[in-house]
């Protein structure tokens, strides 16, 4: 089983690698992000809770975000692996996936950060807005998520450190490039 995390500020580019992995080494692929944002578009409970966090830059609460984790990783059959992309986003939420790979007889395999300088992150995440009308991509919400990112979610580097899961990957630089670091490093395994 290779389950990879893929981590790194908002910006640094995990959704876009993540799609290079699946495509290369045919996992699964959970974006906690991306099954919020189909949950408000539906219009669901949920999807209601998620957007009051999301339009304020604040992460969902732990119990809620492990909770819908879990249940999307049940509904894998014959796995080879998954690519967790925006989980875990503090302490908590790795001890949580520790468990829940560890009553599956799995654990992480590799945790994968994509270390980006904060004013390419800025640059990255306002265009991005532009392109994509992302609704928390304006300059306002995108300072509250780094914010949130060095306090809350960044302690998660020391202690993937401790795991020995821990592999730094430039993310700067072109797509291809980025991808040819990761690479290197999931073969390693
Ligand atoms: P993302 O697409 O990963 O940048 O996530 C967008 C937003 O969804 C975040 O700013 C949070 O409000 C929420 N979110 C996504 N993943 C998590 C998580 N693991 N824990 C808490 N909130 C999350």
């Amino acid at each position: 089983m290779l389950n990879i995390v893929i981590f790194g500020a908002p910006g640094s580019g995990k959704g876009t690698q993540s799609a290079r992995i699946v495509e290369k080494y045919g996992i699964n692929h959970i974006s906690t992000g991306d099954v919020l944002r189909a949950e408000i578009k539906k219009g669901t409970e949920l999807g209601q809770i998620a957007k009051s966090y999301i339009d304020q830059g604040q992460l969902l609460p732990d119990e809620l975000i492990i909770n819908i984790l879990a249940s999307t990783l049940d509904s894998f059959k014959d796995s080879k692996g998954v690519i967790f992309d925006g989980f875990p986003r503090t302490i908590a939420q790795a001890e949580a996936l520790k468990a829940m790979l560890a009553e599956r007889g799995q654990q992480v395999s590799i945790m994968l950060d994509l270390d980006v300088p904060e004013d390419e992150l800025m640059t990255r995440l306002i265009k991005r807005g532009q392109e994509s009308g992302r609704a928390d991509d304006n300059e306002e919400t995108i300072k509250k998520r780094l914010v949130v990112y060095h306090s809350q979610t960044s302690p998660l580097i020391d202690w993937y450190k401790n795991e020995g899961q821990y592999q730094h990957i430039n993310g700067l630089g072109t797509m291809e490039g980025i991808f040819a670091e990761i690479a290197e490093a999931i073969d390693k395994i």
